[in-house]
């Protein structure tokens, strides 16, 4: 059993912008099931609070000048112990937990999670008056990254795990930034946090960290290219043998097909022709005309450069001239919202656009489409495609990162043993997403090869039993790389 403190700066169903949220709320109840003390520890934001429930203060302590209060409740619908970080003037805010009502970025960013992470270290050392110590912190992304390099400043830790859900976001702040935040000046050095002359936090995570690891295997390897590494390879290849790759699970109680409240029609593998009842009941909701037969896509995601908006975006008018439907849930960049408005206007019958966040309807698209499209630059691991792949709705994948390791590619060999789950292609272009839709379209017509294609996917396990496992032995492969232990 190790006493695990799993940090994250967003946890569904608490708060959530993405994909980090879903491992934050599934993989602690994982670790739990597998007998772990785990107790998992995030800013105490307003929804946050709302939604936790019932809170009690635990501790209090100063930080940086601040006073900052433990609040201490359960992850809603387990038993994993919470403890929310509560200092008002940093998380109590309108917008989301990096941006303002307006979409920019807090100019405080650094300050706030800086602090967070020096809560963070403080609780895994049992200095914050909770009469609990850590064997294991476990940091996610660049907004605890601090932690790790804190850590290396006690006599004896507990020992550090860093998980990268996405290179790209480093949490980069000037020089001046790194000064205000009163770091060791041993810090502001190439082989810490200095990176191009600015302030990285992802580097405390990727330098001082006994054990990185990243979200899928693929995504492992590639980071450590040029291509993938986001000028971080160089670093991500000296540390090789500390890296590794797991690909992410997925909460199968919160998307089943055969218990989805979010659903007009729930449906199994056995049930499977109930499934248009929900393509129907979609196509209804986009203003589409119902049409049970022609080929639905959809898509769900932040509208971002790395998940392709714009190949959809030049694909689309070519891609309407085909015999199918295209429905999108996202926001995100303000000039890909704009072009894709203008697209449904242009093509009422075909495309149908929802710029917004909303669960529900993230389910409902899951079930309502035919197939789910994922073009992605990169994808660490991608959530979407596994949630597609278990609603029988076969995905669309550029085979990058954590699609690769989830997709398999239907071609005569793959169709035939019964392996192929989706289809795959490769260049990063619109002409090739085009092809892959008619590839997909191909599929879909002969309904015996795309029954197949949908069951197995289905079929396809992917719990969280099996990765929480691999986490284990990550913790245990830290606990030996942790050159100073507590309690020896
Ligand atoms: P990322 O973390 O890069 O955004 P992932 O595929 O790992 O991508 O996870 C995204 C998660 O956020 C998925 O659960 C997805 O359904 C959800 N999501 C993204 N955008 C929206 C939206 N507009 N409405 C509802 N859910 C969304």
């Amino acid at each position: 059993m190790s006493r695990v403190l799993f940090a994250s700066s967003e946890a569904h169903p608490l708060i959530k912008t993405g994909g980090l949220a879903d491992v934050a709320g599934s993989l602690p109840r994982a670790l739990h099931a597998l007998e772990q003390d785990v107790r998992l520890i995030l800013p105490a934001y307003a929804e946050c609070k709302t939604r936790a429930g019932k809170l009690k203060p635990v501790a209090s302590l100063e930080v940086n000048g601040q006073r900052v209060s433990l609040l201490e409740s359960r992850l809603p619908g387990t038993r994993v112990k919470t403890w929310l970080v509560d200092c008002p003037l940093f998380f109590d805010r309108p917008g989301n937990p990096y941006l303002d009502p307006d979409g920019e970025v807090w100019p405080d960013n650094a300050q706030r999670f800086a602090l967070f992470c020096q809560v963070i270290s403080r609780v895994s050392l049992d200095q914050a008056g909770l009469y609990w110590q850590a064997d294991i912190v476990h940091c996610n992304d660049w907004q605890t990254g601090l932690v790790p390099a804190l850590l290396t400043l006690a006599a004896q830790r507990p020992a550090t795990v860093f998980t990268i859900h996405n290179l790209a976001y480093q949490g980069l702040f000037s020089y001046e930034t790194f000064k205000s935040l009163g770091l060791p000046p041993h810090f502001w050095h190439h082989e810490a946090l200095e990176f191009h002359h600015q302030l990285s936090f992802i580097k405390g995570g990727l330098v001082f960290a006994d054990r990185i690891n990243t979200v899928s295997p693929t995504y492992a390897r590639e980071i450590q290219t040029p291509e993938f590494g986001n000028g971080l390879d160089g670093l991500l290849r000296h540390r090789k043998q500390a890296l590794s790759g797991i690909l992410n699970g997925i909460d199968t109680d919160e998307w089943n097909p055969g218990s989805d409240s979010h659903l007009p029609q729930k449906y199994n593998r056995r049930s499977l022709g109930k499934k248009v009842i929900n393509k129907l009941a979609l196509e209804k909701t986009f203003n589409l005309p119902e049409d049970a037969e022609r080929l639905l896509i959809g898509f769900i995601g932040r509208l971002v450069e790395q998940k392709g908006v714009d190949i959809i975006i030049q694909a689309l008018p070519e891609l309407v001239k085909l015999p199918l439907k295209f429905v999108l849930l996202g926001s995100g960049q303000r000039e890909y919202e704009s072009a894709l408005n203008k697209l449904a206007r242009q093509h009422r019958e075909k495309i149908g656009i929802r710029i917004g966040y909303s669960e529900q309807l993230a389910h409902q698209i899951e079930a309502g489409v035919d197939t789910f499209l994922m073009p992605s630059r990169f994808e660490p691991c991608g959530l979407n495609q596994l949630y597609s792949l278990r609603y029988g709705t076969p995905p669309i994948v550029r085979g990058v990162g954590g699609l690769a390791d989830s997709v398999v590619d239907a071609n005569e060999e793959t169709l035939e043993d019964g392996s192929a789950t989706g289809v795959v292609f490769h260049a990063d272009s619109a002409e090739a997403l085009l092809d892959a839709v008619q590839r997909t379209l191909s599929l879909y017509n002969d309904k015996k090869s795309w029954k197949k294609l949908q069951l197995a996917g289905m079929r396809q396990d992917f719990s969280w039993r099996q990765s929480a496992q691999r986490y284990l032995e990550l913790y245990q492969s830290a606990r030996k790389a942790n050159p100073c232990p507590i309690g020896l």
